[in-house]
């Protein structure tokens, strides 16, 4: 009899939406959204993705500290049999909707009940990484300043430990409208470990039409107007350099191998087209 009525229980798929353009969306996110009866989450990511909605799915859109709601709205429509999509900007897991819900459902023993399915999307720094270069490349952290939910003094000790650790740091949410002096008071603690010229880049709206990178030192990274709550910083490690164009994570390949001696081939083809293919 309770198998008959678990079986009953709609799907909650929670995808993760990339950082902004559908393009970024794997085939699996987009045919999940499709197959939805319900698509559910924050009004900006339901218009990101409004391209590939249909018009006979309903559509709920909350606003930005609905999390909760979201998530009751999502096991509402499970309940009533249908498959609910909660969509989350970037991945969902990573400061995202996926642990919200699988937390509330099991606050009211659901978990295995409500069959949950989590497809990945493609982190926001990810996408910021990729708009200045290759500025990760070798261990690194992500550090939100956003002390809505994590106490400043957490945030502290987390960006000391980073810098100490000679981690490439990523900084999320590094300002909000109600909070605007995070940023420099998380500066001045990475200044205690980290040399002032260290390359420093800023993304904003990273894979969305109004994407706007700039590469710049740790010390000026709180003196640009496109810091925004849309905005990734990216801070490099001891082993981080610029070129004209690039913000390049030197992985430790030219401490192994002798770079200066590869492409060798296009001296050759300069030479006058020695190459053989
Ligand atoms: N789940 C998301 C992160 C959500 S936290 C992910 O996987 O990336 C929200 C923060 O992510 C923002 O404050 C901003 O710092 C960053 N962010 C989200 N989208 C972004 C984008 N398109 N460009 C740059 N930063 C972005």
């Amino acid at each position: 009899m309770e198998a008959k009525y678990f079986k009953n229980f709609g799907k909650i798929t929670i995808i993760g939406t990339g950082p902004g353009d559908t393009c970024h969306l794997s085939k699996k996110a987009v045919d999940a959204i499709r197959e939805a009866d319900a698509v559910i989450g924050y009004s900006t990511y339901l218009k990101q993705i409004s391209s590939i909605l249909n018009e006979s799915q309903e559509k709920i859109p909350f606003n930005m500290k609905d999390e909760i709601k979201r998530c009751e709205a999502a096991v509402k429509k499970s309940l009533e049999g249908k498959t609910a999509a909660l969509v989350s900007g970037g991945d969902a897991g990573i400061y995202g909707m996926s642990g919200l819900l699988l937390e509330i459902i099991d606050r009211k023993s659901l978990t295995g009940k409500i069959p949950v399915e989590s497809i990945p999307g493609i982190p926001a720094f990810c996408a910021a990484s990729a708009a200045v270069g290759a500025p990760i490349a070798n261990d690194f952290c992500v550090i939100s300043l956003s002390n809505l939910l994590t106490p400043w003094e957490d945030i502290e000790k987390r960006l000391r430990a980073a810098s100490a650790g000679d981690f490439v740091i990523i900084i999320y949410n590094p300002k909000s409208m109600k909070r605007k002096e995070g940023l420099t008071a998380a500066k001045k603690i990475l200044l205690e470990n980290i040399d002032k010229d260290r390359p420093a880049a800023i993304v904003k709206a990273a894979a969305r039409p109004d994407e706007e990178t700039a590469i710049t030192t740790l010390e000026n990274i709180d003196k640009f107007d496109m810091v925004t709550m849309n905005s990734t910083i990216i801070i490099g490690n001891s082993n981080t350099y610029v070129n004209d164009l690039y913000m390049i994570t030197k992985r430790g390949y030219g401490n192994k191998y002798d770079l200066d001696n590869t492409l060798n081939f296009c001296e050759n083809e300069t030479d006058g087209g020695k190459i053989k293919i």
